[in-house]
């Protein structure tokens, strides 16, 4: 499993995605508002490793990673929840992005392992569970967190491999919102343009009436 770190990345993304596609912008007194929604998506991003907390002191690896890391639990959390809560208007729109914000765990799962690189060294979750199946991409690029025992939560390798996802997923959120600000700011620039444009055929017809009235005087 990957850690809490790139998982609650995977739930900023999410929170950014739907303020990106309902074009709001964050300010400063906006983020009190959105605190809730940001809360939601990012425990549901880390929600399928709970199955890790019951089962850690009995038998961790055996519980963990199982039915919770499936695409049924996925489908069933997010039509529950927006039955409770919908996060945006509209039924379908919010469980889609519970699915997201769920679903990006499974994603990351599928890219975790021991080694990085075409390693084949990832242990697999099972995503169509009750087929009891697992499933793993042989492209892995993120380390798997150690958790045999208390000790190994604490050992320097993991240590390392959060540096690691913090420094990535870090890396990643801002060269996204500085291509998102661009991309922006030149559709605002388009639209201003497109603007003076059309308002000047307006203008030169009102000169031109205006010469005419003249003309009659
Ligand atoms: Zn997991």
């Amino acid at each position: 499993m990957a850690s809490p770190i790139a998982h609650s990345f995977a739930g900023l993304w999410t929170f950014l995605c739907l303020r990106a596609h309902l074009k709001t912008q964050l300010t400063a007194h906006r983020w009190r508002q959105y605190v809730p929604q940001l809360l939601v998506l990012v425990s549901l991003a880390n929600l399928p490793d709970l199955d890790f907390l019951f089962g850690f002191g009995f038998h961790a690896n055996e519980l963990h990673r199982g039915f919770t890391h499936s695409l049924t639990i996925a489908t069933l959390i997010s039509l529950t929840l927006s039955c409770a809560w919908r996060i945006v208007p509209g039924f379908w729109r919010s469980a889609i992005l519970y699915f997201t914000a769920y679903g990006s765990h499974l994603l990351i799962d599928l890219f975790t392992g021991t080694e990085i690189g075409w390693t084949n060294s990832g242990s697999g979750i099972p995503l169509f569970w009750p087929w009891p199946k697992n499933f793993s991409s042989p492209l892995i690029l993120i380390f798997g967190v150690r958790h045999k025992d208390f000790r190994a939560i604490f050992s320097i390798d993991n240590a390392w491999s959060s540096v690691y996802e913090l420094l990535t997923c870090g890396v990643i959120t801002v060269v996204a919102s500085v291509l998102w600000k661009r991309k922006l700011k030149s559709r605002i620039l388009w639209k201003r343009k497109r603007k003076s444009r059309t308002n000047r055929p307006t203008s030169e017809a009102s000169a031109r009436l205006l010469s005419g009235l003249q003309h009659q005087k």
